[in-house]
């Protein structure tokens, strides 16, 4: 290393990502402290209007640049410095930068989105009463005002913040009021930062000290150790000389006085040392079993190996049906990249899936480990996302935001249950995890394996372009046979018995039956979305969009039916416009009613429902599912929570009640969804030695996605899909992007979204996409307010961005409020 290298000059301004949904960045002036110790992807605190914001370095220079055209005065100072060292490698500001450019989001949100929740810096104002105030509050004292009340309030408290304001007088009336007594200095008001919600743990510990170092005194005298002395020295040699304080009072059964004496004579130190909160600490880790591969998933491993070993990039794609080993092959990648020095990432959807998979991951792996996913505590999320940063955790396992995990040197990205989708995030910065997960191996030359029984159609799609090498594993371990799955005719079921049943008496009677065998079931509920929609039970048709072949929406309040791709409205019918039939039906069941049917016809049985609304607590699911894999539980009754990955030898039957929900729902992606849902349901069933049976009730038997799905072909439904996808031009032949524009006011999102379609029409003027709408999306009003959608279906992605970066800068010029607008790019859900 050059003794005195040539400092290139420090860095005047650093350019930041602000968390807020502007695509811009912003820039600071540095002080002379912050010049020298600032790096790029650093935080630091800066004003940002009132208050204070922490933001994201992206870039330093010496110079403004003059395009910008920003007077130097005009430029704010940066506060504060909150890391030393940058929390943000350079490949996750890469990564997040593309995302933001992706995605038509905020950089300073993806930013913000890709560190654990806690870590930014906020502030809050405080107001405080003057001297003034308290002499003004004397002479008014008996008025009942709120300003009398408020100014009171703060006399009899030293510092309150406007937040504690709000709660006690309302939000807007302690906003006047105090705006008001500012004005007559009567309050002063200040910002004041939080501190961080994380922050690292420390606990004593002791450590063994060696002979040099112990005092001379003790040195001379040979040293005579009483038992209890002798049994620390034991444990602290056993744990590499270092140990917690608590841990080694309680395992050496001895009090601390006998430490005390130990650390007088000098032989151990006490001392305080960071230890990592462990999500897995109290974990029973199961026992390894060591498997033979079998020949398709060693030829599968195989070619991972290679791509691993020459450190290249390249993409797989692991199709594999249910239950026929796809973990086991994640498990060798992951000890190959290991081998190779290399980190690995492996999403996985399900939060419920976690400790299980984590578990046997903490068995092979040890420490590796780091576990990432919304249930962990704050610190403990801190920690393991530390761990990983540092390099000591090289096998990270984690949901959606773990793709942009601080990973050194990333080898291997896992995306299992490619096609599910939780790995897109439904708000803003929206982003879809699997896809990045493809562009940050390509970004790091890193192998990237997407597995799935039922993979996307995209993804599929992807595979046949070439784009991904096509692994396939078409037969469960030991030759297991799929579950028989059979179509159960609601239809029938409804003319003899002249109304309405939710269970057909094949499904009670396949219940009976298993049970009678000492065996479990799962009964399923499709229902996703919260729209209902109309449907005939003479013949089993949804009433259909006559432009989009999407199912109409019934809106209740307005008594229509309402297509929400294109704004078509329809009354509804009296009748079944297909077969005259007047049984015309709205759909709409809950988990919660069907458990207390079957409570009511099974008496006997030991009935339990999983769904959202009843596993909010940590914990429970877990509890649940342990239950029923010990066959504390005799049936599972939930929603597709249940359809997930779990492994339940006892399980011979699974029953799919009201599958037609799904597959009405107004999206084109309702047919791949429900056949994706059905085949995973139908993969729970037969893990063991016992054959499995699956019954999925259905008004619509004809359906593709059902057939498929009852024969479990997937090539067949893909092929059928795909022809459906060109036909009416869809992803994966069209890029599609939805725009949604909202507002309580239903006015003034109808006239921005008017504004911003004439911008498109203007910007689509030789006619390269498809813009339809707007129409009132298919959640027409969430949280208060009122929702438009508009489509955009281009030729390309090049096409699209094209358009709407024209389209959103001349809607902007025209006054259009950006702020009522959310931009979509591959959207999955259209609600
Ligand atoms: P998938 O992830 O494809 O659904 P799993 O990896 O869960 O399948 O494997 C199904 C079952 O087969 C598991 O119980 C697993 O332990 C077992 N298994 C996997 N590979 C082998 C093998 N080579 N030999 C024996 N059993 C295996
Ligand atoms: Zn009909
Ligand atoms: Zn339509």
């Amino acid at each position: 290393m050059p003794s005195f290298a040539v400092n290139s000059p420090l860095p005047k301004f650093a350019e930041l990502a602000l968390p807020l949904p502007m695509r811009q960045t912003f820039t600071y002036r540095l002080t002379p402290n912050l010049q020298e110790n600032v790096k790029m992807g650093a935080r630091l605190l800066v004003p940002f209007g009132k208050r204070n914001l922490t933001g994201y370095v992206v870039e330093l220079h010496q110079t403004l640049d003059e395009a910008l055209e920003i007077e130097e005065s005009q430029i704010k100072d940066a506060l504060e410095l909150l890391d030393e060292d940058p929390l943000l490698t350079e490949e996750i500001l890469r990564l997040t930068n593309w995302a933001a450019d992706y995605y038509a989001s905020s950089w300073g949100e993806v930013l913000k989105a890709s560190l654990p929740a806690g870590m930014n810096v906020e502030t809050e104002q405080i107001v405080r009463i003057t001297s003034n105030g308290r002499d003004e509050l004397l002479k008014v004292s008996t008025a009942k005002t709120a300003k009398v009340q408020l100014l009171k309030y703060l006399a009899e408290h030293e510092e309150v913040s406007m937040r504690e304001l709000g709660k006690e007088f309302g939000a807007s009336t302690a906003q006047r009021i105090i705006r008001d007594l500012a004005k007559q200095h009567w309050v002063t008001t200040f910002l004041r930062n939080l501190a961080s919600k994380t922050k690292p743990k420390r606990r004593k510990a002791v450590r063994l000290l060696n002979q040099e170092s112990r005092v001379v005194s003790q040195e001379l005298k040979p040293l005579i150790l009483n038992q209890k002395q002798e049994a620390i020295i034991q444990i602290l040699i056993e744990n590499e000389g270092e140990i917690g304080f608590a841990e080694l009072l309680e395992q050496a059964d001895v009090s601390a006085s006998v430490l005390q004496t130990l650390e007088k004579r000098g032989v151990v130190q006490t001392f305080v040392r960071e230890v990592f909160r462990d999500p897995l600490q109290d974990a029973k880790l199961p026992k390894l079993n060591d498997f033979e591969l079998t020949d398709g998933q060693a030829e599968a491993f195989e070619s991972i190996k290679t791509a691993l070993d020459s450190s290249i990039y390249q993409a797989f794609l692991l199709f594999g049906i249910t239950g026929s080993g796809k973990t086991e092959i994640y498990i060798r990648a992951m000890k190959t990249a290991l081998d190779n020095g290399k980190s690995s990432l492996m999403l996985v959807p399900e939060i419920s899936l976690t400790p299980v998979f984590s578990r046997r991951l903490r068995a092979v792996f040890g420490d590796e480990v780091a576990i990432l996913h919304s249930s962990l505590s704050a610190g403990e999320r801190f920690d393991e996302w530390r761990r990983i940063r540092k390099g000591s955790a090289r096998v990270v396992i984690g949901t959606r935001s773990a793709i942009f995990a601080p990973l050194v040197n990333a080898g291997l990205i896992i995306v299992d249950e490619e096609h599910d989708g939780s790995y897109r995030q439904q708000e803003s910065p929206f982003y879809n995890a699997r896809d990045l997960a493809v562009v940050r191996a390509n970004f790091a030359k890193a192998v990237v394996v997407l597995g799935s029984a039922t993979p996307s159609l995209e993804t599929f799609y992807n595979s046949e372009q070439g784009k991904y090498t096509l692994l396939t594993l078409p037969n469960r371990i030991a030759n297991r046979p799929l579950a028989k799955a059979e179509l159960v005719d609601m239809r029938t079921v409804f003319r003899e018995h002249g109304k309405d049943e939710v269970f057909a008496p094949e499904l009670l009677s396949a219940i009976e039956e298993a049970h009678a065998k000492g065996e479990q079931s799962i009964i399923l509920l499709n229902r996703r979305g919260f729209s209902q929609f109309v449907l005939c039970r003479g013949c089993g048709e949804s009433i259909k969009c006559r432009n989009c072949d999407i199912t109409l929406t019934f809106h209740r309040r307005d008594n229509v039916l309402m297509c929400h791709y294109c704004g078509f409205r329809a009354k509804v019918p009296q009748k079944c416009p297909l077969c005259d039939s007047k049984f015309i039906y709205f759909i709409g069941e809950g988990t919660e009613q069907l458990e207390d049917i079957l409570r009511r016809k099974f008496s006997g049985l030991r009935i339990e429902r999983i769904d959202r609304d009843s596993m909010s607590r940590r914990g429970k699911l877990e509890g649940i599912l342990q239950d029923f894999s010990e066959h504390k539980i005799d049936m599972l009754v939930g929603t597709q929570m249940l359809a997930k990955g779990h492994d339940f030898p006892k399980v011979t039957l699974v029953g799919v009640v009201s599958v037609d929900a799904g597959l009405a729902l107004p999206d084109f992606r309702s047919a791949e969804r429900t056949f994706q849902l059905l085949t995973q349901v139908a993969g729970r069933a037969g893990r063991g030695d016992l054959p499995g049976r699956v019954l999925i009730q259905t008004f619509y038997p004809e359906h593709y996605a059902l057939q498929h799905a009852c024969t479990q072909s997937y090539e067949n439904f893909y092929r059928e899909e795909v022809r459906f996808r060109q036909k009416l031009s869809y992803p994966p032949f069209v890029a599609l992007a939805s725009i949604l524009v909202h507002h309580t006011n239903y006015n003034y999102a109808f006239d921005n979204a008017a504004i911003l379609k004439e911008c498109l029409q203007n910007a689509n003027s030789q006619r390269q996409a498809r813009i339809l709408g707007p129409a009132p999306a298919p959640l027409a009003r969430l949280k208060g307010e009122h929702r438009l959608q508009i489509l955009i279906k281009a030729a390309n992605r090049k096409k699209l961005r094209e358009l709407l970066d024209f389209a959103l800068h001349e809607a902007q010029e025209k006054f259009c409020d950006l702020k009522t607008v959310n931009v979509e790019i591959d959207p999955i859900n259209l609600l």
